[in-house]
């Protein structure tokens, strides 16, 4: 008795969770055995900040802070009750805290906790740090993906973590790897577009910049998400049930969390969705059996916004919260986004013998690795002279004009761009996104002004002998003034050119009046408001007039490219978007981006897919097209391309064979470009309908005026291989087809086939 009792009390002295030399393993079970139950479940919760929470309640009414779902879970709680709770371990994260000094002051509080378990601050750093003010801001996801850049996506997310880590924060809710297949949703913005391929490669690369090695000062958390369905919604709306088979999860939803997951993403959130009739947040399939046992996920598992609270106000497959609580974290949840209510009811959860504490310590070993990997007991705060050295770097900012200039798409150019100083010397310039913030685009706040070029402001120093005459139509395209419209239109005629900015409206900061964005989805893809009438007015000027567009969703601007000469879609750009569509108008800089998502022509076309069966279009939709607007992987450029000789090295392979393919690629324009080469593969017949074609391969070749490039890939049997009848992943014998060229279009690709026998 006497040995045991002084090695335990040995144990127990040296603090092995304290030694920044300890194997990490030995680090997180010291501390485990140290922990109280309540401090357990409280690193499983995670608040709001401080002031994040002060600003929610004063925006609400009385009736509304007792029936809102955000403040509920907070009942008679006072920013006292917040700081009480974190000075004795009860909370292991916090969310939206926007300012340094909030973080370290949060810290400082944990840091005066019995065992001194450092927060980890969780921030939707989705391009860049851009939710908090003075981060450089980035193009959003669906710009990044046009560009095709796995490098550039790699560099976005290193520059993001270095920037987070200079707040202390630790953790960015993205990348995004949801397959997005409905343009009424507001969120195809966020995402990397409707290929589950490229979508894979850009949220693996992300996961790499994020997280480095997990163990540096630069480092933070990847938060692969959201998991899973919801980019398909029935209507369209965020958080509407999915529906969707097995077949089509492991094809088209699974692959780029997988993906993820082998790129060593640590984190994961659910979906605000129920899957074919069971939420996400209590998904046990999920969670459990896919996640876990099939991938051998190592990290954990985030809620999302109130939605386990939701399993039972909304989805009412849970009687109450506490059943609710239970339900998901039997169903294999780590960490639950965000509510006082947590602690209480999972105590009294543990202590009924519901759920055993067992089950507790799984999700807090999980919570606890990543926060020594990361090193936040040894640095748990960042310092505040330090922190704007190395945010909005200069470096950092000639990214993002980088990143701008490759993610713009040219979808029309009838001649008149690159545009001539000298032919047009009066322009005007109008519609709700010409001088406007909205360019930074959703998951932003409002960036300090002189970090921002809005595009008036990037015409004007890009061609400055230029006269510009702008008409402002004011930035809520719900509330546009007729006699604008007008005023705009009768200066059209003055002009000797017009440029219309038009598109949605993303800011959060006007939540309630946005067009685009999270939970703003549409029963329409239309342009909303005037921006129309606009368009057609300045148009019937008779001079040239350009559209611009900047959204995250695809727009059906149908109208618009049968009749205007050029149109441009910017997306949401960024900090420099402005700069960078003022050098693709004026041709300082030649396009090469190309869409990561069809575009329709109008929402009944939806779901419109370039992967699609084939059978989609057997009947075609009679009056209207049944063609998209424009196809996935396409965009112009100021030069031409030209495609020769594609060439496969065998015409004959075994089931795990390969075939290199090459191909020329000639520049065939007066200007250098960079073009987007793209290898599509359809599998001739099989055993079970494929689609069309899938992308399998692209690659961003620069080529000077006049040059050639042979362009080589390597067609493995991971790309001809699906899942059979019996959900067997295999190649089937047969004839493949290999599609090269620049769009997904059937008439942009050349074609040649082999067989596997
Ligand atoms: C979104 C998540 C986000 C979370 C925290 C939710 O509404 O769905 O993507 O990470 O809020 O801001």
């Amino acid at each position: 008795t006497l040995i045991l009792t002084s090695s335990f009390s040995n144990g127990n002295k040296k603090e092995v969770y304290k030694d920044a030399s300890a194997p990490v393993k030995d680090r997180v079970e010291d501390l485990l055995k140290r922990m109280t139950l309540e401090e357990k479940v409280g690193q499983m919760n995670q608040f709001v900040g401080i002031e994040h929470f002060k600003s929610a309640q004063a925006s609400l009414t009385a009736e509304e802070l007792r029936t809102n779902t955000a403040n509920a879970f907070y009942p008679n709680t006072t920013v006292e009750d917040m700081i009480k709770w974190t000075e004795t371990g009860r909370i292991g994260s916090f969310l939206h805290v926007l300012t340094l000094k909030e973080a370290n002051y949060l810290q400082s509080l944990a840091m005066k906790s019995r065992l001194q378990i450092p927060i980890i601050f969780g921030i939707d750093a989705i391009h860049g740090n851009a939710n908090a003010p003075d981060n450089t801001v980035y193009p959003t996801n669906i710009g990044l993906a046009s560009s095709f850049d796995l490098d550039m996506a790699y560099k976005i997310a290193r520059q993001t973590a270095q920037e987070m880590r200079a707040m202390n924060m630790h953790w960015t809710f993205n990348p995004n790897v949801e397959v997005a297949r409905d343009a009424r949703w507001g969120r195809v913005g966020e995402t990397y577009g409707e290929d589950p391929y490229l979508v894979t490669l850009m949220g693996v690369q992300s996961v790499k910049g994020y997280q480095g090695n997990m163990n540096g000062k630069e480092d933070v958390l990847a938060c692969i998400k959201h998991f899973v369905g919801g980019s398909e919604p029935l209507n369209g709306t965020n958080g509407a049930p999915a529906d969707l088979s097995e077949r089509t999860l492991r094809e088209v939803f699974f692959p780029p969390f997988k993906a993820g997951v082998e790129a060593g993403a640590m984190s994961l959130m659910t979906a605000h969705n129920e899957l074919n009739g069971v939420p996400c947040h209590t998904n046990e399939w999920l969670m459990e059996d896919v996640l876990r046992k099939e991938w051998k996920f190592p990290g954990f598992v985030v809620s999302d916004w109130m939605d386990i609270e939701h399993t039972h106000d909304l989805h009412a497959t849970a009687e109450n919260i506490k059943e609710a609580f239970y339900q998901s974290i039997m169903a294999g949840m780590d960490m639950h986004m965000h509510g006082i209510l947590w602690n209480e009811y999972v105590v009294e959860l543990v202590k009924e013998g519901r759920i055993p504490e067992s089950r507790i310590d799984e999700s807090v070993r999980r919570i606890l690795d990543v926060k020594f990997r990361l090193g936040l007991f040894e640095n748990p705060y960042a310092d505040e002279k330090q922190s704007m050295k190395i945010r909005l770097s200069d470096e950092h900012r000639a990214t993002a004009l980088e990143a701008a200039r490759n993610g713009i798409v040219l979808l029309k150019n009838s001649g008149v761009l690159p545009l001539s100083q000298d032919k047009y010397k009066k322009v005007l310039v109008t519609g709700i996104n010409a001088n406007d913030m909205n360019i930074l685009g959703d998951w932003s706040a409002v960036q300090k002004e002189e970090n921002v070029t809005t595009i008036l402001e990037g015409l004007k120093m890009i061609a400055p002998q230029t006269n510009f005459d702008f008409v402002d139509q004011g930035w809520d395209p719900r509330n546009m003034s007729q006699a604008k419209v007008d005023e705009a239109a009768d200066k059209a005629k003055d002009a000797d050119l017009n440029i219309v900015v038009a598109g949605e409206y993303m800011m959060r900061f006007r939540w309630k009046d946005r067009t685009g964005g999270e939970d703003t989805d549409r029963s329409d893809i239309d342009l909303v408001g005037l921006q129309n009438e606009l368009i057609k007015k300045v148009a019937a000027s008779g001079k040239p007039t350009i559209l611009i567009l900047v959204n995250g969703r695809q727009l059906g601007v149908e109208w618009a490219a049968e009749n205007l000469p050029a149109i441009v879609e910017a997306w949401e750009p960024g900090m420099y978007g402005g700069q960078a569509v003022a050098e693709i108008l004026y041709g300082k800089v030649n396009p090469s981006a190309k869409l990561a998502v069809t575009i329709p022509r109008s929402v009944g076309q939806l779901q419109m897919i370039y992967n699609h069966k084939p059978s989609q279009y057997f009947h075609p939709y009679v009056v209207k097209p049944s063609t998209p607007l424009y196809p996935f992987g396409y965009g112009l450029s100021y030069t031409t391309y030209k495609y020769d000789d594609l060439t496969l090295d065998k015409s004959e392979i075994g089931k795990d064979g390969n075939v290199n393919v090459s191909v020329k690629v000639t520049n065939t324009g007066n200007r250098d470009g960079v073009e987007i080469v793209q290898l599509y593969i359809r599998d001739k017949f099989s055993c079970v309908t494929r689609p069309v074609k899938e992308l399998k391969d692209f690659a961003r070749v620069a080529l000077k005026a006049g040059e050639s490039k042979i362009v080589k890939f390597n067609v493995t049997p991971d790309k001809l291989a699906f899942y059979d009848k019996k959900m067997n992943w295999q190649v089937e014998p047969g004839e493949f087809v290999v599609m090269v060229g620049t769009s997904s279009e059937d008439s942009a690709l050349l074609k040649r086939s082999f067989l596997v026998k």
